[in-house]
């Protein structure tokens, strides 16, 4: 089975041919035409084994075709339990989306949130978050959830057993 099966269009399979990628794995076979379809999924799979993939590329694929983001708006939303995770996801969908015209971004805590304002002022496609900066800059009125497409949670046991259950509620 290979990517060109999948219903990916050309800008993101030629992504994929760039990071030398020759075929999906079982996750990514499984996930990518769920997610395509609208589907809610849930997968379990050990790290390593290209989960991100899984769900960056049929939602970009989705993002592709969609309406364009309102100021301050976002389409999907993507949470991951830390900074780390959060930038190393948004440089995956940065890398899958490079020859799509949809903007990325990443806020976490722990820096000052005045630059993470900045970036959200015209519309992200794509916001890659950890949860407690997100509530900040939501209760600030500079991240709007109206037009949100899909949630993501990323590695959603790790954000329970860090104890961000009240706040991914609160989300
Ligand atoms: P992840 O499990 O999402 O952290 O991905 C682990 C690593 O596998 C990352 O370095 C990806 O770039 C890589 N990767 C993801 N999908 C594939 C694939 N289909 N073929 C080869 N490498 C992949």
């Amino acid at each position: 089975m290979s990517f060109s099966t999948l219903q990916l269009s050309e800008s993101i399979l030629r992504a994929i041919e760039d990071s030398r990628y020759v075929k999906p794995t079982p996750v990514q076979l499984k996930v990518i035409p769920a997610v395509i379809a609208g589907k809610d999924v849930m997968a379990a799979a050990q790290t390593g084994t290209g989960k991100t993939a899984s769900f960056a590329l049929p939602l970009l694929q989705r993002l592709s075709m969609g309406p364009k983001v309102k100021s301050n708006h976002v389409r999907v939303l993507v949470l991951t339990p830390t900074r780390e995770l959060a930038v190393q996801v948004e440089q995956a969908v940065a890398t899958y989306g490079k020859y799509l015209s949809l903007k990325s971004t990443v806020v976490y805590g722990g820096v000052k949130i005045n630059p993470q304002m900045m970036k959200l002022r015209g519309g992200v496609d794509l916001l890659v978050a950890t949860p407690g900066r997100l509530l900040d800059l939501y209760s600030q009125n500079t991240v709007k959830f109206a037009q949100v497409e899909t949630l993501v949670l990323d590695e959603a046991d790790r954000m329970l057993d860090m104890g961000f259950s009240k706040e991914i509620q609160k989300i």
